[in-house]
């Protein structure tokens, strides 16, 4: 029963009981744009928490870009893309985004929230099975539960536990995994992963919002690494507000699921285009990546030698290539205290507290980017060598 002296919903309580479990959420204010060296709340910083893995979210040429798009394209969208707001920098990168991850065509969407709410309660409903790595990311999650397929879970990367679960699959079954996982920065086994799915006569969709432009031969993400077709990976959805340093989101796969996409998911109908100058700027984000590979050169020798400092330190650091390095601290709270000495150094990380992670796995979640140099990634290294609750081994 409600407490007679707590606010209607219980949200005083709730917002007490989030501050006194230390899971009380607050957004830093920021004051200059997404780079390495940024201002907070009147304060320089160096930071190492954002998702801009190559530096393009305030490159030069995208900016222009931006502004010659809107001056080409005005700024709104005006309309959802099947009344009339589907233009032709839309159609540019759908072109451009097919090209780079070797689909046979694209659909640009407003978010990858969006994407994956579209993409999962399209293809499969009640009657249905859907298979999640426990890691997944909430979207990915919540479209299940909004889709009313059976909903399964399967163990972190476990392709025993997933072989199990397909065995009891009802109706059709459909296998989701992030490509890079975005709280711990390591791989799906996807090549593995395929061929289960072809086992079970499953389809594979893969959401690599962090493997898009960081991974692959041209960018093309871990779908590119592992060489994988249609066949085997039969939708692939990718973020452009992360490596490619813009906003939006898409998804590749044949001919027949895009159209599929286009007639009947609600997320993509039901909503305005996003601002054309958006897909021209990310035109020019995808020409930087081909230009400027430099970019992922750089970015995967900041990795190496973050990962080889904080060896030497002794540091918690879970097993990832990625620029995704998590450090393993325990308790929200000691993620917070860590966060905080961290800050009076004059650098920025942000604390990833349940339920993002699991209860005792909270974590300084460190990203590293192609802006960072290489004195910039030492003085993270001297301040966490500073700091005992970063290299103190935690209690089994
Ligand atoms: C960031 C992220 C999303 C959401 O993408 P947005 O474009 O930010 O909505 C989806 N999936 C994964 C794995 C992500 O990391």
């Amino acid at each position: 029963m409600n407490n007679p002296l707590t606010t209607p919903f219980n949200l005083t309580e709730r917002l007490a009981k989030q501050r006194s479990e230390n899971l009380y959420r607050q957004r830093l204010l920021l004051q200059s744009p997404q780079q390495p060296q940024v201002k907070v709340a009147g304060k320089d910083y160096l930071a190492f928490s954002s998702n801009d893995y190559l530096g393009l979210a305030n490159h030069p040429q995208v900016v222009a870009a931006f502004k010659e798009g809107a001056n080409l394209w005005g700024v709104g969208g005006g309309a959802s893309h099947l009344v009339l707001g589907h233009s032709n920098p839309h159609h540019q990168l759908e072109l451009a985004l097919a090209e780079l991850t070797g689909r046979e065509r694209v659909l640009l969407m407003s978010s990858g929230y969006m994407a994956n709410l579209a993409v999962i309660t399209t293809l499969v409903g009640k009657g249905d099975s859907i298979f999640h790595d426990r890691l997944n990311h909430a979207s990915l999650l919540d479209a299940g539960l909004l889709s009313g397929a059976r909903f399964s879970r399967y163990l972190h990367k476990d392709l025993i536990n997933l072989t199990q679960r397909l065995t009891s699959a009802m109706g059709n079954p459909l296998i989701v995994t992030d490509g890079v996982f975005s709280m711990d920065g390591d791989l799906a086994p996807l090549t593995e992963l395929a061929a289960v799915a072809k086992a079970h006569k499953a389809w594979l969709m893969v959401d690599d919002a962090h493997g898009i432009g960081v991974l692959g031969a041209t960018g093309g993400g871990l779908v590119e690494q592992e060489g994988l077709g249609v066949d085997d990976v039969q939708i692939l959805v990718g973020t452009l507000g992360k490596a490619l340093g813009t906003a939006g989101a898409f998804v590749a796969a044949s001919e027949e699921i895009i159209e599929t996409l286009i007639q009947f998911a609600r997320p993509y109908i039901y909503t305005t285009s996003s601002p054309p100058a958006i897909a021209h700027a990310t035109l020019t984000s995808l020409k930087l990546l081909q230009e400027e590979s430099w970019r992922r050169t750089h970015l995967q020798q900041r990795i190496q030698q973050f990962v080889a400092g904080a060896q030497s330190l002794g540091l918690n650091l879970l097993p990832s290539s990625t620029p995704i390095q998590p450090l393993i601290v325990g308790t929200s709270e000691d993620a917070l205290k860590l966060t905080k000495a961290l800050r009076e150094q004059g650098i920025l990380v942000s604390a990833i507290r349940p339920p993002t992670v699991p209860k005792g796995a909270a974590r300084l979640r460190i990203t590293l980017t192609a802006a960072h140099t290489s004195e910039e990634v030492e003085q993270l290294l001297d301040a966490l060598a500073a700091s005992s609750l970063a290299t103190c081994p935690l209690e089994p």
